[in-house]
């Protein structure tokens, strides 16, 4: 296109940029959108990170929560393990009867009736001590029922010992489950065959009770093992199962009573699962759930749902954690593993004795991130869009308008408005091209100018509207009759010239020929303000002929336009003067043809 030239153009601009501005545009748009979200996806990332961080904040205070009641738990339980130790070893207990001989004397026979009718029933299959109004009773078991149970044995040279001791702490268990929601069962368990427990329980149910004790964890993985070691007087958590009867998921923390490096009993006390719960979701629930597992690789609890009893591993975890040790988690106090985009965290207990963890899906991180994203760099996000389109919009606009303004300043610099041939200018450019090629490619190149015979005629009789009709009319013809490849143009009022590239002479004769004999039998329409008497005559329609002078560009009739034009427009003459509606193609006066 030509109005290219008509557009400014700095060395430094691309074509392009010039030629589609609203692509220039599009880019400039895309690179920044792309610069926004490659900051989106850098912020994301990072929020991503302190979500996670978060999360681990968050699951340090829950185990922080959990690890404050644990440790008390324990407190409490080593506080009564040494009582019991304490009272084992006579240093307390006894001595309250000496504040008052008379108490004492009345409460020791009182006492000691009470435990000699318990000891005298040791055999019945059960049995009970009474331990004052409002506690629990020491229940045992006959000697029988405790065969074959490796967890018992009945030693009559202690039992004395143990059922004072049963009755004092009994007491103080049932503190314990009064004052702290925390406590489901609290117990104790001796060794000689009897017990006491919180909540009461029917004594009917003491065989039974004794036999369960015998297998649970809490109490049988602290008896001495087989070689008589005894397990160590540190409390423990017992992982959860079923208590009987009612189907509850408990956990349990126990405690090992030794006397003199000798196994006497269990101190227990139960957590209920839904406590634990409580424990896990302190504060608020927390997004994801969170599991509660010993170092043993089984799980305590979940914040959420319940734990099955012996489960070493949640099967609703988001993400594939089967090939993940439960070791891994111990191996830090803190820390996440990562598997694909899924993210588990975990803190370990204080004693790292417990871990809590949880493992969170990449769509939560990203929902969250989402959530905490600047809202400004969102709305530049959906601005961006909008933006785009309105300056697209003027820009096409504007340019639109531009070009178009531009094609139309062309066309007016480079064409006749009545005809819509080229004008005297153009014709001289387009010239100029055709000289250069037939040089380069040594192809004839012929020209010819064409004159309407009597045209001033034409305007007096038709008028000068008819006169610009036929002169239109005139442009269409030539067009029609010539080829592609030539240019008519109209040099000015009614004269028109051709070029016409790669012609000879000879073949721009007959083209100028064809053309005359065309002319003559054209006949054109008058415009509408044509004198009536004109319209009257013959077929009412203009006819009218041409003279042409043609000449070929060499050596012969000239190079130049200037020199070609002069002498097409002598030849042109010589038909006039010869008579009108004829080629001339030759100085010579006697060559022309008819
Ligand atoms: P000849 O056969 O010798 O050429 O006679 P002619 O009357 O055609 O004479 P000439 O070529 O000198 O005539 C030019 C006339 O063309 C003069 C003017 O009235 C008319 N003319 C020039 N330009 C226009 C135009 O744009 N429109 C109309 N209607 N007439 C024009
Ligand atoms: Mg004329
Ligand atoms: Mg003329």
């Amino acid at each position: 296109m030509v109005w290219r030239k008509l557009l400014p153009r700095p060395r430094w601009l691309p074509r392009a940029a010039i030629m589609y501005p609203q692509r220039v545009v599009v880019v400039c748009f895309a690179i920044v959108m792309l610069l926004t979200v490659v900051i989106g996806v850098r912020e994301v990332w990072k929020i991503h990170d302190r979500v996670v961080e978060q999360h681990q904040h968050s699951l340090a205070l829950r185990a922080l929560g959990v690890g404050t009641v644990f440790a008390t738990e324990r407190q409490r339980l080593a506080y009564l393990r040494d009582y019991a130790v304490a009272f084992y070893a006579g240093r307390v207990g006894q001595d309250f009867a000496q504040n008052d001989a008379q108490n004492d004397a009345q409460n020791d026979a009182q006492n000691d009736a009470q435990i000699e009718a318990a000891f005298a029933a040791r055999n019945d299959d059960t049995w009970t001590l009474a331990t004052g109004p409002d506690n629990a009773p020491v229940i045992g078991v006959g000697a029988r029922r405790l065969a074959g149970l490796a967890g018992f044995a009945r030693r009559d040279e202690t039992l004395r010992e143990d059922l004072r001791m049963a009755r004092a702490l009994s007491p103080l268990l049932g503190l314990l489950v009064r004052t702290d929601k925390l406590h489901l069962n609290v117990l104790f368990i001796s060794r000689n065959g009897l017990f006491v427990v919180y909540p009461e329980k029917d004594r009917e149910l003491a065989p039974s009770l004794v036999q369960r004790f015998d297998t649970m964890p809490y109490y049988r993985d602290l008896l001495p093992d087989r070689a008589g070691e005894v397990a160590n007087d540190e409390p423990r958590w017992i992982a959860n199962y079923t208590q009987f009867g009612d189907g509850q998921l408990i956990s349990t923390l126990s405690i090992p009573i030794h006397v003199r490096g000798e196994f006497r009993g269990v101190i227990a006390v139960d957590v209920a699962q839904t406590r634990l719960q409580a424990l896990l979701n302190a504060g608020n629930a927390p997004d994801e759930t969170v599991y509660l597992m010993t170092r043993d690789g089984r799980l305590v609890s979940a914040s959420q749902g319940a734990v099955a009893s012996g489960q070493r591993w949640p099967a609703d975890l988001p993400g594939d954690w089967r090939d993940l040790p439960p070791a891994r988690l111990f191996e830090d106090r803190a820390g996440t593993v990562r598997q694909g985009a899924y993210t588990l965290l975990y803190q370990q207990s204080a004693n790292g004795n417990w871990v809590l963890f949880e493992a969170v899906s990449p769509k939560r991180l990203f929902d969250a991130a989402i959530a905490r994203m600047s809202p400004i760099l969102v709305a530049v996000w959906l601005l961006l869009p909008l933006l785009l389109w309105v300056t697209l919009f003027v820009v096409t606009h504007v340019f639109d308008h531009y070009l178009a303004l531009g094609e139309k300043l062309q066309e007016l610099a480079e064409y006749d408005p009545l005809t819509g041939l080229a004008n005297r200018r153009h014709f001289k450019l387009l010239f100029d091209q055709e000289t250069e090629r037939r040089l380069r490619h040594a192809r004839p190149l012929a020209l010819m100018m064409v004159d309407i015979d009597f045209f001033k005629r034409v305007n007096d009789k038709w008028g000068h509207a008819s006169g610009d009709r036929v002169l239109a009319g005139m442009a269409t013809l030539m067009r029609e009759q010539l080829r592609t490849i030539d240019v008519p143009a109209r040099l000015g009022g009614e004269e028109f010239a051709v070029l016409l590239p790669g012609a000879t002479l000879r073949e721009a004769v007959q083209a100028a020929e064809r053309l005359r004999v065309a002319i003559a039998g054209l006949a054109v329409a008058p415009a509408p303000d044509a004198p009536a008497a004109a319209r009257a005559e013959g077929d009412g329609r203009i006819h009218f002929t041409i003279s042409i002078g043609v000449v070929e560009a060499g050596a012969e009739d000239g190079t130049t336009l200037d020199v070609l034009l002069a002498n097409a427009d002598r030849r042109l003459y010589a038909a006039k003067a010869s008579g009108r509606n004829r080629t001339v193609s030759t100085d010579d006066a006697m060559a022309t043809q008819a």
